[in-house]
C-alpha cells in the first residue's frame, strides 16, 4: 500500500462517509407553509382531510336532468325540458332536482341532488327559460363523483417524500395550509488563505480571487441547504477561531476550505487540532486526500474540513458534505449514485487510492476531460461526470466499462 503512494494510514473513503453519517441526523421537523415545502422532505405520512371531488360536481357547462327523461333525445327528435334555475360554482345547498325539469349548471357547480346525467350546453339549444336537448348524455355523464379521485382518510403523501409541484398542489387540494417537513439545512461555508482576494477587486501580487465559497455555497443551495458565505479569514488561527465561532450559532454544518495539508500555515488545522473533537488525516482517495471531520461547539456543530485545491473542494463537498446535507433533510439515500459508462479514452490511475476522474458524460459514454491536478478548475466545469476509479485499478482502456457519478442529475 505505500509503495502505491496512499500514505501509511490513509482512511479508504467509505469509511470516511460512514465516520461522517454516524455524527448526522435529520433535522428536526417543523410546520412549514405548504408552498415552501417544494424540495423538502415530507417528516409525516399525510392523510386526506376531506375527499376529492368534496362533493358531487358538473364537469361541464350545461345542464343536470334525470337522465331518463333525456335518455331518447335525437338530433330529429330533441327533448324539451322547461328550466328551473341556474347553479354556478360555489352555490350552497340545493334542493331535489324534479322530474321532467332541467337546471342551468357550471362546471365545478354542485350537482343537485336527484340529477343523474349533465348534458352540455353544444347538446342544447342553449335556451334559458326552455331548453331544447338534441342528443343523450350516458347515464351519470358529465358528473364527477365525491372521492372518485381521492376518499377522506386515504394516504396521500408518505413520510420521507420530496415534495415537488404535484404533491404541493395535492396537499393545498385536501386543505393544508402547513406540512410537517424537514427544514433546510443551514450550511455556513468558510474559506482560509492569506492569499485570496474577495471577486470584484484588483488583484495584489501573489493574490488569487476567492472561489471556493461560491463553488461550496452554490453546491449546498443545488443539494438544497441554504447556504451563506463567511468573509474568508487570512491564515491566522485566533482570526479563523474567532470566524468559526461566530458561525456557529447560524450553522447546521460548517466547511471550511483550505489549511489542512502539511503546510506550515494550515490554519484550519492549527486552530481546530487543539480542540480534539475534529479528525485530521488523509483519505485514499485522489485528488482530495487531506480531510477533517468533527462537531464544535456547544450545539456539536458538524465541521467539514476540505481543502483548498478548488477540485479537491468540489469533490470532497459531493463525497462526504452532500451526504451529511441529504441526511439532515431525511432523504433515503445519502450518497451519489453510480451508473455504468463505456469510457472512450483510456488514462492511468495511482494504486491504492479511490480516483475521481473528471468527465463529460452522454447516453452510456463518458470521456476523461483534462488533466489530472487538482487546480483545473476550468477542467471542472466543462464536466458534468466524475469517473469513479476503484484502489486497485492502475489502468484504464478506451472501451472499458467505467463507474461514474453524474454532477447534474438529482437522486
Ligand atoms: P490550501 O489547502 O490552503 O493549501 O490551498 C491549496 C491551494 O488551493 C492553493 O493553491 C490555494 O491558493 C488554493 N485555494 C485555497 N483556498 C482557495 C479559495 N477559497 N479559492 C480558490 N483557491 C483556493
Ligand atoms: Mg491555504
Amino acid at each position: 500500500m505505500d509503495a502505491c503512494g496512499a500514505g501509511r494510514s490513509a482512511t479508504p473513503v467509505d469509511d470516511h462517509v460512514a465516520r461522517i453519517l454516524a455524527a448526522v441526523e435529520p433535522l428536526p421537523a417543523v410546520a412549514v407553509p405548504v408552498l415552501d415545502a417544494l424540495d423538502l422532505t415530507l417528516a409525516e405520512d399525510v392523510r386526506a382531510a376531506v375527499a376529492l371531488p368534496t362533493f358531487d360536481n358538473s364537469a361541464m357547462d350545461g345542464y343536470a336532468v334525470h337522465w331518463h327523461d333525456v335518455a331518447d333525445a335525437r338530433s330529429d327528435a330533441p327533448i324539451h325540458l322547461p328550466v328551473v334555475g341556474a347553479i354556478e360554482a360555489g352555490a350552497a345547498a340545493l334542493s331535489e332536482l324534479v322530474p321532467g325539469t332541467a337546471i342551468k349548471i357550471m362546471t365545478g357547480a354542485p350537482v343537485p341532488p336527484g340529477a343523474t346525467a349533465v348534458v352540455p350546453y353544444e347538446w342544447t339549444d342553449r335556451g334559458a327559460q326552455e331548453v331544447l336537448i338534441h342528443q343523450a348524455p350516458r347515464e351519470g355523464a358529465n358528473i364527477r363523483s365525491r372521492g372518485e379521485d381521492v376518499e377522506v382518510g386515504d394516504l396521500l403523501v408518505e413520510a420521507g417524500t420530496v415534495l415537488g409541484p404535484r404533491q404541493i398542489g395535492l396537499l393545498a387540494a385536501v386543505g393544508q395550509a402547513r406540512v410537517s417537513a424537514r427544514p433546510r439545512p443551514r450550511v455556513v461555508i468558510l474559506s482560509t488563505g492569506s492569499e485570496l482576494c474577495e471577486p470584484g477587486h484588483p488583484l495584489g501580487p501573489g493574490q488569487i480571487y476567492e472561489s471556493n465559497s461560491y463553488m461550496l455555497a452554490a453546491a449546498a443551495r443545488a443539494a438544497g441547504a441554504s447556504a451563506y458565505r463567511a468573509s474568508s479569514v487570512s491564515d491566522d488561527p485566533d482570526a479563523f477561531l474567532e470566524r468559526l465561532t461566530d458561525q456557529l450559532v447560524r450553522a447546521d454544518i460548517v466547511v471550511t476550505s483550505g489549511g489542512v495539508s502539511q503546510g506550515d500555515f494550515d490554519v484550519v488545522k492549527a486552530a481546530l487540532s487543539g480542540l480534539g473533537t475534529v479528525w485530521f488525516g488523509d483519505v485514499a482517495m485522489q485528488p482530495g486526500k487531506p480531510q477533517g471531520f468533527g462537531t464544535v461547539g456547544d450545539d456539536s456543530t458538524p465541521v467539514f474540513t476540505l481543502p483548498g485545491n478548488p477540485v479537491s473542494a468540489y469533490l470532497s463537498f459531493q463525497l462526504f458534505v452532500l451526504p451529511a446535507i441529504r441526511t439532515m433533510q431525511g432523504k433515503a439515500r445519502a450518497s451519489m449514485p453510480q451508473r455504468t459508462a463505456r469510457c472512450t479514452k483510456g488514462f492511468t490511475s495511482a494504486a491504492g487510492k479511490r480516483q475521481f476522474v473528471r468527465g463529460s458524460y452522454d447516453a452510456a459514454l463518458v470521456a476523461p476531460v483534462g488533466g489530472h491536478g487538482s487546480h483545473l478548475l476550468g477542467d471542472l466545469a466543462a464536466s458534468n461526470a466524475l469517473i469513479v476509479v476503484p484502489e486497485d485499478v492502475t489502468e484504464v482502456a478506451a472501451g472499458d466499462s467505467v463507474q461514474v457519478m453524474l454532477l447534474d442529475v438529482d437522486f
